[in-house]
């Protein structure tokens, strides 16, 4: 590989993102040879979080990568998804794996933040990283991209690739406004940590009204739990986007219902420090890279949450970006191929959103009614078979080409 790295000279890349998808891609870029500059907004990688998984196809990447112990290890292993009623009397308990159609052997479940701390272990020596600054201008010019950082810096990159999320500013710098990508899936969210009252333990719980859900999810046994409060919205309230009073006014005239732990979700998302507020949206575009700019992770492909597999598209595609680049000299037969080569798994894991959204966030009550009534009948069910989505990509193995 080092040898048919020698003969590429598009060698300095330029990685948007500290992530998920902006770590596996720095790992692999430098396994394969090249100089990558980590570029990171925030001050420094952020650990804990919400809990996502890592499912089929990508499973395999982070044992290529040698951190399938490590994550092992940071397994969250919720054991129960607790569904209530209304007036918060439970309808039924199930393994998640019921749920989400996964539980092939081996897919895990770790918190966000341990994931990136894991990634960011296996390459913070070898590369640049560059925290609290980001991409202020992107110059293309035919062999080459000029950059100038927030901080004033001024460098070359022969490409430049951004993993920084749905909202992704290197996209807007490279692609235009994020509106033509953007399609809203009709939900938005608030979420945010609150005391563990309830003393849960390993599990998730879930209220529903129509086009109302709100959850606990309790990761371990410890004193504070995640809270997410959903809801369905026509259109996206994007007067409520540039301000947190708004956001927090807007989520609470949402949930007036005085069930279950309703009150004390509401109470505690006006106080939260930690509040995090988004629309529920996947990003699709007709392609993921213009000159030598690309796209990975949820920047180019967000499935949202209702799939349950952003976190495995963005490891997938980092593993393939990188391997079309270290095996193809040409940069654009590189993202060429890259696109090619990820687009069908992409779009089978996109298309899972339909039956997500049914199941966790039922919008009308003859929806919910529906749902319910088959949770009952889910929980005789033998567990479900992993979804072929899931593993709808065998990874090439670039190191032997
Ligand atoms: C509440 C919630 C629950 C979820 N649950 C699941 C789940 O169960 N399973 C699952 O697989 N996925 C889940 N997801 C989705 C998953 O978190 C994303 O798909 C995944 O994090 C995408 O990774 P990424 O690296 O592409 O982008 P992100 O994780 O969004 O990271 C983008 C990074 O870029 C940085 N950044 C942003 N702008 C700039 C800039 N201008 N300059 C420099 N840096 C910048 C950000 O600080 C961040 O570090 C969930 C998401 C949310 C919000």
């Amino acid at each position: 590989m080092e040898a048919h790295m020698s003969t590429t000279p598009n060698r300095r890349i330029l990685v948007s993102g500290a992530s998920i998808a902006g770590p596996a891609l720095a790992y692999w870029l430098h396994r394969y040879g090249f100089e990558v500059t980590v570029v990171e907004k925030a001050a420094g990688v952020r650990a804990g979080g919400y809990p996502i998984d890592i499912r089929g196809t990508a499973v395999e990447v982070v044992r290529r990568m040698g951190v399938l112990p490590a994550l092992q290890a940071a397994h969250v292993d919720t054991r129960r998804i607790t569904f209530l009623h209304q007036d918060g009397s439970p309808i039924t308990s199930l393994r998640p794996t019921a749920t989400s159609g996964g539980g092939t052997a081996g897919d895990l479940e770790v918190r966000r933040g341990d994931l990136t701390e894991v990634l960011y272990g296996t390459v913070r020596d070898d590369v640049e990283f560059r925290f609290n600054d980001s991409i202020s201008t992107l110059e293309q010019h035919p062999g080459h991209v000029d950059v100038t950082f927030r901080n004033g810096d001024q460098r070359t990159f022969d490409l430049v690739v951004g993993a920084d999320g749905l909202h992704s500013h290197t996209r807007a710098l490279a692609f235009g406004p994020e509106e033509q990508f953007h399609h809203y899936l009709g939900h938005c969210f608030a979420g945010f940590t609150l005391p563990n009252d309830l003393g849960l333990s390993h599990e998730a719980v879930l209220w529903n009204a129509p086009g109302r859900t709100a959850a606990l999810y309790a990761i371990g046994a410890q004193e504070t739990v995640h809270g997410f409060l959903s809801f369905h919205r026509p259109d996206p309230p994007f007067e409520a986007f540039r301000d947190p009073r708004a956001q927090r006014d807007l989520v609470t005239s949402l949930f007036p219902h005085q069930d279950w732990q309703v009150p004390a979700m509401v109470a505690a998302l006006q106080k939260a420090d930690d509040l995090f507020f988004d629309v529920v949206s996947q990003i699709r575009m007709p392609h993921w890279s213009s000159g030598r700019v690309a796209l990975v992770g949820d920047a180019a492909s967000a499935p949202s949450f209702l799939t349950g597999q952003g976190t495995s598209l963005s490891l997938v595609g980092a593993y393939m970006l990188a391997g079309e680049l270290a095996t193809n000299p040409d940069p654009q037969q590189a993202l060429k191929a890259y696109e090619q080569n990820t687009r069908g798994y992409v779009d089978a894991n996109q298309a899972l959103v339909t039956a997500g959204e049914s199941t966790m966030h039922p919008r009308t009550e003859e929806t919910l009614a529906r749902r319910n009534q088959m949770l009952t009948s889910l929980a005789e069910l033998p567990e479900e078979a992993g979804n072929p989505a899931h593993s709808a990509l065998v990874l090439p193995n670039f190191d032997l080409r």
